[in-house]
């Protein structure tokens, strides 16, 4: 259920509701935009009691009954898109947010070349895995703990904000205490024992879809870091398998007016795992923006032919350089910045 209070309603007013709503066996979570709150009570409507009595209070506004399974990451549940402030960054803003740097960190030279020049071109996030989600037990697996330092550092020298996949839980702590946004991986996207340790650790989360995933199911993925406290979520669409070969994934771009109507958080583009080519990712970034994507996750490397994990996909540094230039008129004709 979804509970409107009228604007302007005082902290007393509020508290009864919400005494209510735990009296009658739901879990309230409060949201409050600037001008009003809304508060979402979580419960089996089927075996508790119902809340439709708390149309009837002087300070509520409305009630609504949610048949979708999905409720805190609704649009109606914040009719207002939700922002998320990284060090500065506002994702879900005006400004398109753009995330980039190397698939892995694989060594300080690397990654410290790689910082230096997507911040130059205009980046405000920096990228790069250090715990490795492999298909292979043989490949190159992350400089894990080491990798998370040298993030550290290049957000140091360069003050870009850090994101850094999370593979699991017994890490959660240790990778939220260096990133500033923790990445959840396509292949962990139906892990929820590890979306409710990263939603735990109060860090902003980027939830990547599942390799296979209806939208639904990522909804509701998604809802289980906003069940869990932390309102900073952004879903992150990374292309999904399909009969194609042409492509390493595809790249499903109709996700962006879908979570924009079902969702009010942010969604993030990766051209990169988005396609396997990097040859596609500059179309894939501008078709992104067209289309009112609030950021973009592109893999970039000084030296993409010797990359360690993902070389086909990865970028140039002045690739990189090139195509946030061309992006410039598709980011103004969407009206963003
Ligand atoms: C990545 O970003 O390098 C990555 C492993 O992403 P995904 O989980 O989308 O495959
Ligand atoms: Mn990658």
């Amino acid at each position: 259920m979804i509970i409107v209070l009228k604007p302007g309603i005082g902290k007393k007013e509020e508290a009864a509701v919400l005494k209510e709503i735990r009296r009658l066996g739901y879990q309230p979570h409060v949201m409050r935009g600037v001008a009003r709150t809304v508060i979402g009570a979580i419960g089996d409507e089927r075996t508790h009691k119902s809340l439709e009595t708390l149309a009837s209070w002087a300070q509520v506004e409305s009630v609504m009954p949610i048949q979708k399974r999905y409720k805190l990451v609704s649009r109606e549940a914040h009719v207002k898109g939700s922002t998320i402030d990284v060090r500065g960054n506002v994702i879900g803003g005006k400004k398109v947010q753009v995330m980039a740097g190397p698939c892995s960190v694989e060594s300080e030279t690397q990654l410290m070349t790689t910082a230096h020049a997507v911040k130059k071109a205009g980046a405000t996030i920096l990228r790069g895995g250090a715990f490795k989600p492999r298909t292979s037990p043989y490949e190159f697996q992350g400089l894990g703990e080491k990798g998370l330092k040298l993030l550290a550092k290049a957000r140091q020298e360069t003050g870009l904000a850090i994101i850094t996949e999370l593979l699991s839980e017994q890490q959660a702590d240790l990778v939220a205490e260096f990133a500033d946004i923790l990445q959840i991986g396509t292949r962990n996207a139906h892990n929820f024992q590890l979306l409710i340790a990263a939603a735990r650790t109060g860090k902003p989360v980027l939830l990547k879809r599942g390799l296979s995933m209806k939208i639904e199911e990522w909804l509701l993925a998604g809802e289980y870091i906003l069940a869990n406290e932390n309102p900073n979520l952004m879903f992150c669409e990374r292309g999904v398998r399909t009969f194609e070969t042409f492509t390493r994934n595809m790249l499903d771009l109709s996700a962006i007016p879908i979570i924009k109507k079902e969702s009010h958080c942010p969604i993030v583009i990766d051209p990169s795992q988005g396609s396997g080519r990097a040859d596609l990712v500059a179309a894939m970034c501008k078709g992104a923006v067209a289309m009112g994507a609030d950021g973009l996750l592109i893999e970039v490397h000084p030296n993409p032919a010797e990359a360690w994990s993902d070389g086909a996909q990865q970028v140039t540094l002045e690739a990189f350089a090139t195509l946030m230039e061309e992006l410039k008129p598709f980011i103004a004709a969407a009206g963003r910045e």
